[in-house]
């Protein structure tokens, strides 16, 4: 299981900067590659729109 950002990411890029082993990349809507994603939840907790969930 990984996390996964949907369509409420406004792309601010908190949650790029939360992750502690580099698993978000950036766009027009922010990606976790759950290949990488540990499920700590992080991201989840910082992000303003609510926009990241668990898979
Ligand atoms: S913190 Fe939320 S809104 Fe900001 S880039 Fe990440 S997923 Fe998108
Ligand atoms: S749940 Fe944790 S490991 Fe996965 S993308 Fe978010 S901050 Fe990174």
């Amino acid at each position: 299981m990984a996390y996964v950002i949907n369509e409420d990411c406004i792309a601010c890029g908190t949650c790029i900067d939360e992750c502690p082993v580099n698993a978000i990349s950036e766009g027009d809507i922010y990606v976790i590659d759950p290949d990488t994603c540990t499920d700590c939840g992080t991201c989840a907790d910082a992000c303003p729109t609510e926009a990241i969930h668990p898979a």
